[in-house]
């Protein structure tokens, strides 16, 4: 298009403006009725001792099943979710589905084992007053044991107010419940803000993972993210974990667990352990 100035572009931009904001408010409208009309699904992926390659958990991730588009992924909706508040019944949704399907998948795949049912939470759930109330509530109304919950947050959400997030946390953890930094790598919290945080666990980000191979940066990146965790008495797991060559490398840096495609993609309730 020809660079025009003048009124003529200014109303162009505006009316490009004016179609997204519409199309954000249509979005929105569409997941609220989506959530009524239980168009939300909770896919389960494995997550796996490398060691032995048993199954000790899984992690719950929401899609919605569009009556015409099929399956969408949380990238195209969870953000929108955030922005509109829409994230807080979301949240509550899968969390609740989760911890209704755990019994079944625990018995599916680790014969009577310990089973870890991860979930994962926005920083506008942790900033939620009540939020601690539903989680027992809905473990009690579940029955899983709140040691067997661990609750995702990212190091960017984490940081969006470090104090709250903390304070938060820590009366999740008198819970029993466990607590991971998701993506640990990607945000932009500092190795010396991470002891402040009452955490269980570390997920090394798949970027990582996937780059991985022996000499170059990365490979020296998850050798030290695995040293930190350990110093702080931390499990680790590696995200996005393709190829064999993968755990081989993981299993000599000491890394415990792994999910990634090598072991499954997310999979319906149905699928899962199968
Ligand atoms: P996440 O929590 O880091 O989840 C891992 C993502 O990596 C998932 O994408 C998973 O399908 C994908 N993945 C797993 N293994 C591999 C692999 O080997 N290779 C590749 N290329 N990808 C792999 P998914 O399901 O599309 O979810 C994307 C993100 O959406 C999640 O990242 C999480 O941040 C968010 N999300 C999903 N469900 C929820 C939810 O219920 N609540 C909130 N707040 N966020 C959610
Ligand atoms: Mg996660
Ligand atoms: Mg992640
Ligand atoms: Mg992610």
């Amino acid at each position: 298009m020809a660079k025009r100035k003048g009124p003529g572009q200014r109303a162009v931009f505006s009316s490009a403006m004016h179609d997204s904001a519409k199309n954000f408010m249509r979005t929105a409208a569409a997941l609220r009725r989506a959530l009524e009309r239980d168009e939300l699904v909770v896919h389960y992926q494995p997550m796996v001792e490398l060691r032995t390659g048993t199954i000790r958990g899984a992690e719950a991730l929401v899609r919605w099943n569009h009556p015409t588009r099929g399956l969408i992924a949380p990238q195209e909706f969870i953000p929108i979710a955030e922005d509109t508040g829409i994230i807080v019944p979301l949240g509550r949704f899968v969390l609740r589905r989760a911890c209704e399907q755990f019994h079944a998948l625990k018995a599916r795949t680790t014969n009577g084992k310990p089973f870890t049912m991860s979930v994962n939470l926005a920083g506008a759930q942790l900033g939620r007053p009540n939020f601690v109330n539903e989680v027992e509530q809905i473990l009690a109304e579940t029955g899983v044991p709140a040691g067997s919950l661990k609750l995702e947050i990212t190091e960017t959400a984490a940081m969006q107010n470090p104090e709250a997030a903390i304070e938060m946390l820590e009366r999740l953890r008198k819970l029993g419940v466990t607590i991971a930094i998701d993506d640990f790598g990607t945000g932009y919290s500092s190795l010396s803000q991470l002891h402040r945080f009452p955490i269980d666990t570390l997920k090394i980000d798949r970027s990582f993972v996937s780059r991985m191979a022996s000499g170059n940066d990365n490979i020296e990146i998850v050798r030290t993210v695995v040293t930190l965790g350990h110093v702080l008495g931390l499990n680790i797991i590696a995200e996005g974990v393709e190829a064999a060559e993968q755990i081989s490398m993981l299993d000599d840096l000491q890394c415990e667990y792994g999910q990634g495609y090598f072991f499954s993609q997310p999979v319906p309730f149905e699928k899962f352990g199968r």
